[in-house]
């Protein structure tokens, strides 16, 4: 393709607005993006509500407000439903060449006739070469003289994208493999209407783990993007991870900023098999970028995330702000505060912990003499740190005195005093957000217990 065709190239994300916005969807619209993008082309957004039924206003809503979160913008926007006196002009072009007919038919309803326009198929061998597939050959005969329009005033799916793909200068067509069955179709009406062929480009369907195809009816709130919204994953990492579904850059770089994608995307590196989504790997790559956040976009992200579970809201703000890095630690998405809260692993931040004695004692350790020396020696180290002690601090403070005496012998006894756990965020930064007092408080208990 020389540089001339190359300023020319149109693309289009033309989802229905009859659910929430698919994950795959969001790739399709994507690599869209991202050949627009790379190619200088233009970028339009159609809103494809013609099946009047099943089209919500909220739908539309969702994919609006889906590409503003992501960072996606488009250079047009167009709802399929306003061009409707477009598609009738084209219409009755058909009619009026003898390409399409009126035919009345026997309807559903007993007794009832029903108009509707059929296209009159030439019944020939459509041929394509599909930039991800390959050539595809397909005999039309067998779709016979298919539906364009319920009436003259109603037309029907495939005439309207042809009409806008054709009256909005679309030069490739990016969606997803499931669209191929409607392609031969569509190309028998572009002919008939004296439309370019745009050059197709169907990219793999996304799966899930066990090769099914990723759908709302089998695996749930899951396929569709607001719920990664709301589990609190980051924009750019979505991003990410979609462009790597179904695409990979030729070498095992996997961390991309979508202006990164923008240079590095090609459609010859598009696979031709199904992308299985992974779930682990978002998480992975969703951790990558909270690491790489900037100081305060974190905190204002983790502070969200901390106010909307309850029993967290309740902290003073000195020990949310003390939490930040630590949760930082431990979460690969920030909805994920919530459900390890839930699972009880916080517990230890706002209430005081309850254990058996025995608790305290470190492994192979018979009695509580060792461990309570330790703990007296504990609550001196700890009582002497600053209010505001970091867990750096803290670990500065009592860790050579763990290693003289024994980490185990030490370190296990203030976990535990802390934390009533077993397993825990590490005790010094629990001594940093709870702070001196408490902390001092909870290892008195334990000395209480052991007397
Ligand atoms: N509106 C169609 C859909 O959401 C897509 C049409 C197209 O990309 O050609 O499935």
């Amino acid at each position: 393709m020389n540089k001339g065709e190359k300023e020319h190239i149109v693309c289009r994300f033309a989802p229905s607005p009859t659910g929430p916005l698919h994950v795959g969807g969001v790739r399709s619209a994507l690599f869209n993006y991202l050949y627009a993008r790379q190619n200088g082309g233009k970028l339009i957004l159609r809103i494809e509500d013609t099946d009047i039924e099943r089209s919500k206003k909220e739908y539309e809503d969702d994919i609006k407000e889906s590409f503003a979160w992501l960072g996606l913008e488009f250079d047009e926007t167009h709802k399929q439903s306003e061009r409707l006196a477009i598609h009738k002009k084209y219409l009755a072009g058909l009619i009026d060449k003898g390409l399409a007919y009126v035919s009345r038919e026997e309807g559903t309803e007993a007794g009832k006739r029903k108009e509707v326009i059929r296209f009159k198929n030439p019944n020939r061998t459509v041929a394509f070469d599909d930039l991800v597939k390959g050539h595809i050959e397909f005999d039309t005969t067998e779709l016979g003289d298919f539906v364009i329009a319920k009436s003259t005033d109603e037309p029907l799916f495939h005439l309207a994208v042809v009409v806008d793909d054709f009256e909005m200068g679309i030069t490739h067509v990016i969606r997803g493999e499931d669209h191929i069955s409607n392609t031969p179709r569509q190309i028998l009406i572009q002919d008939a209407i004296g439309a370019p062929r745009p050059i197709y480009a169907h990219i793999p369907l996304i799966l899930a783990p066990d090769r099914s195809k990723l759908s709302k009816r089998k695996h749930g709130e899951s396929v569709s993007l607001k719920y990664y919204r709301a589990q609190g994953y980051l924009p750019e990492a979505l991003i990410n991870y979609l462009a790597l579904l179904g695409w990979n850059p030729g070498d095992d770089r996997e961390l991309f900023s979508t202006e990164e994608l923008i240079k590095e995307f090609s459609m010859e590196r598009i696979q031709k098999g199904g992308a299985v989504f992974d779930i682990e790997k978002l998480n992975w790559m969703n951790k990558e970028y909270v690491t790489k956040l900037p100081k305060e976009v974190l905190s204002t992200y983790m502070l969200r995330a901390i106010d909307s579970v309850e029993q967290l809201s309740r902290l003073t703000d000195w020990k949310k702000e003390r939490l930040i890095p630590v949760l930082a630690d431990r979460i690969h998405y920030f909805g994920q505060v919530g459900e390890l809260t839930h699972l009880g692993e916080f517990d230890y931040l706002t209430e005081t912990p309850v254990y058996a004695k025995e608790a305290l004692l470190w492994k192979k350790e018979l009695d509580l003499t060792k461990t309570k020396t330790n703990i007296i020696a504990l609550i001196a180290l700890i009582e002497k740190l600053p209010k505001d002690a970091t867990a750096e601090v803290a670990k500065a403070a009592i860790f050579p005195y763990a290693e003289e005496q024994g980490k185990g012998n030490v370190l296990w006894p203030l976990r535990m005093a802390l934390s009533g756990k077993e397993k825990s965020i590490d005790p010094f930064s629990i001594v940093s957000v709870i702070g001196i007092p408490e902390s001092v408080s909870r290892l008195n208990y334990a000395l209480h217990l052991i007397e």
